[in-house]
This record gives C-alpha cells, sequence and structure tokens, in this order.
C-alpha cells in the first residue's frame, strides 16, 4: 500500500510537468500526496471497516478537497449521491491496490476490485483497470513471476502489452484513462528491476505521473516484497496522522511486510531472512514484522 503512496507523492511534481527521464530526484520541496494517495487510503479504509467503497471515497475525499480529484469525481462527492457515474478512466485503478493486497484469491481481488471500482467506475474499463492492479497485486504477492502476471493481463484482462517502454515512451502523453494509462503503468513494473526502478520507469513515460507511479509502484511493492525503508519513511512522513494511521492498521491488519532492503532499521528478523536481495524467486516474506511507525498508531 505504501508503494502506492510513495509513487504517487514521486510523481506528483511530474504530474502536470513530464519527464521522459528515469533520472530525477524521488523527493523534493513540491512532492506531496495527491488524489490517488487519499482515496488508496479510502479503499484500504473500507476493507478494514467493511463499509461501502462509495461511502468511503466520499467520506475521505471531503476530508481532503484540494487533492487534484477529476472535476467529475469532485462534483460526485458533493453530491451526496452515491450513483456512480460510468466513468472510463484511471480512477478506480489507482485506488485498488489494497484490493490486491488483502484479497485470499485471484478471484476474490477480481471480485471486490470490480465492487470497488462500480462506485464511481462502472464502465466496463473503468472496472477492468481496477481488476488489472488488484489482480496484479494478488498474483505478485503469491509469487506469480512477471511472465505469469503479463499472461494474467493479456489474457484475462484482455489488455495490449505489445510495446515496451521504450516504444511507448516517445509519443506518449498525459492520458488519464484507464485504457490509455493502467498497461502503460504495468509495463513499468513489468521491466523494473526494483521497487525505485518501477516508480522511475512509470514517471519516465511522461504522463500522468502520479497515477502512473502510484499503480506501478502497488504491484511492484507485491512482487518485490516492500518498499525500500528510505522511500517507506520519507512517503510515511508526507502523510496527515489521520492517513498514515491507515497504512499502519492497514499492515498490521493483513500482516504484509513493511519494507525492503539491508538498510532498515535494526528489527527482529524472521527465520528465513537472508543476507542477500532477494531476487524474484527468492523474495522474503517478512509477516512477521510489525510496521515502524512510531507515532501514527
Ligand atoms: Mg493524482
Amino acid at each position: 500500500m505504501i508503494g502506492a503512496i510513495a509513487g504517487d507523492i514521486i510523481g506528483s511534481v511530474y504530474e502536470y510537468h513530464p519527464i521522459k527521464t528515469e533520472a530525477f530526484p524521488l523527493f523534493g520541496e513540491g512532492s506531496s500526496f495527491t488524489d490517488d494517495t487519499v482515496l488508496t487510503a479510502a479503499t484500504a479504509d473500507a476493507l478494514l471497516q467493511g463499509a461501502g467503497f462509495g461511502e468511503s471515497y466520499q467520506s475521505w475525499g471531503l476530508r481532503y478537497p484540494e487533492r487534484s480529484y477529476g472535476s467529475v469525481f469532485r462534483q460526485w462527492v458533493q453530491s451526496g449521491d452515491l450513483a456512480p457515474y460510468g466513468s472510463w478512466g484511471n480512477g478506480a485503478a489507482m485506488r485498488s491496490g489494497p484490493v490486491g493486497f488483502s484479497a485470499k484469491s485471484l478471484d476474490q481481488a477480481l471480485m471486490v476490485a470490480k465492487r470497488s471500482a462500480e462506485a464511481t467506475h462502472d464502465h466496463p474499463e473503468g472496472i477492468l483497470g481496477a481488476q488489472a492492479v488488484a489482480g496484479s497485486v494478488y498474483l505478485a504477492r503469491s509469487g506469480a513471476s512477471k511472465d505469469e502476471v503479463r499472461a494474467f493481463l493479456v489474457s484475462r484482462v484482455g489488455y495490449d502489452l505489445g510495446k515496451s517502454l521504450a516504444e511507448i515512451r516517445p509519443r506518449y502523453r498525459f492520458d488519464a484513462t484507464a485504457r490509455g494509462s493502467v498497461p502503460q503503468a504495468l509495463t513499468a513494473f513489468l521491466e523494473s528491476t526494483g521497487y525505485e526502478d518501477a516508480v522511475r520507469k512509470a514517471v519516465s513515460l511522461g504522463g500522468d505521473s502520479d497515477t502512473l507511479a502510484c499503480i506501478a509502484g502497488a504491484v511492484a511493492e507485491a512482487f518485490y516484497g516492500g518498499v525500500p525503508e528510505a522511500i517507506w519513511n520519507r512517503a510515511l512522513g508526507c502523510l496527515t496522522c489521520e492517513l498514515g494511521a491507515v497504512v499502519v492498521r492497514f499492515y498490521e491488519r493483513f500482516q504484509l511486510p513493511h519494507c525492503w532492503g539491508e538498510t532498515r532499521a535494526p528489527l527482529p528478523a524472521p527465520p528465513t531472512r537472508t543476507t542477500t536481495a532477494p531476487s524474484p524467486r527468492n523474495r522474503p516474506r517478512r509477516r512477521d514484522l510489525s510496521p515502524v511507525a512510531a507515532g501514527w498508531s
């Protein structure tokens, strides 16, 4: 979940100032969380509370009104009317990472992703975008290879992943439709060598950068077994107390590994801990670690 949030914060600077390079500072003075983070937290909160997705999106949207929402979503939040509005944008995809982290099966991930999307994005493309991300997160955290994630996206979701990032990047522009951004963000993950690399690649497409990095970051966290500690700490430090509290509760409830990397603060090591960087096929599962987030719980 923090993988999605950190991606959003890292990409926030470049949403309206696109870049075509992977060489950029991860965090700067302008880095801040946007609608992607608020609504990812809203999804997690709904899952934690067993509450309705629509109610959660409206409640969190009202609490954080100035976070770059789409105009139709903003009107929906303010209306108090829970009827969906048929969007085929990437808004349902960007907030669906927690669904994949909490699901007990691929079918459950797809079913819950559909329900979360349908609160607003009840167009088939909006739903597919959410299912693509939640399904990829579920598969990635369940030990699937990148080839298996790719096969799911191509054969079950129906995405065309035939182009590499190098082929997509030169002509790519801001595109907030699900079909025009979710496959591209997932391609960034599929070509990545680690969490940070996935986020850098997503931003380097020069599009809806915060959302591309949010989506790539969610799946990368699941695949690589966490987020590097420095990024975890920096991202958490950008959040409000109540957003941070949702993050911590989510990691505790679903027993997710809280960070990845050899430089993390001393913590009890699980029996299976390796001393070398994990390969995709040798990823440690640090399910016995609690999030280090003093002051947030
Ligand atoms: Mg955003």
